[in-house]
């Protein structure tokens, strides 16, 4: 069978990174997104929307926004285990995506549609809107492709709801994580007294 986890468990060599092995999972409950802030060798957000046991991930270069006007680039990235989810931590210099790694914003995801299909299907026609309730980012959002399928790129952006923030900059606003409370910084000078 196609492991969809074999390119992420390729890249890294876990005796060096703190993060997890890929391996399928599924949530117990409804399906998770997570946003990771990573402050790597550019400072971006990893997008990971739960499906069939793993994380669909996108890198977000500008991050998210709420406010409707604020269209942001999201580009496919290989999938992410379940267990990554909670990730943070420093991965280590020479390894690959090295630098401090906060969970931004997490929670549960729905497919806003009448007797939605799996996400898998509207990803394929290029287009899925998602009801996200995290603890920053809240209400419809849109994931769109843009250009011709091999370019895999897409648009991620806030959809006009009651939860919407116009002028609003959640990144600035809220930096830190949803789990520890901490900043990119801190998780850094956490791993130095280690
Ligand atoms: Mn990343």
């Amino acid at each position: 069978m196609n492991d969809p986890l074999k390119k992420y468990n390729e890249k890294r060599n876990f005796s060096k990174t703190p993060e997890p092995k890929g391996e399928i999972i599924r949530s117990v409950n409804e399906p998770i997104f997570t946003i990771h802030k990573h402050a790597a060798r550019n400072l971006h957000y990893d997008f990971r929307l739960e499906t069939n046991g793993y994380l669909k991930s996108w890198v977000i270069p500008k991050g998210p926004s709420m406010d409707p006007k604020v269209k942001r680039l999201a580009i496919p990235t290989e999938d992410h285990p379940l267990s990554y989810a909670n990730f943070e931590g420093v991965i280590p210099e020479g390894e690959y995506g090295a630098g401090a790694v906060i969970v931004w914003d997490q929670g549960i995801y729905k497919v806003l549609k009448d007797d939605p299909k799996p996400l898998e299907t509207y990803l394929k026609n290029g287009h899925v809107t998602l009801g996200l309730h995290g603890k920053k980012l809240k209400g419809g959002f849109a994931l769109i492709q843009t250009g011709n399928k091999p370019n895999q790129r897409w648009l991620f952006f806030k959809m006009k709801d009651d939860d919407a923030m116009s002028g609003s900059d959640i990144l600035m606003d809220e930096p830190n994580s949803v789990i520890s409370g901490k900043s990119i910084d801190e998780i850094i000078k956490r791993k130095g007294i280690k």
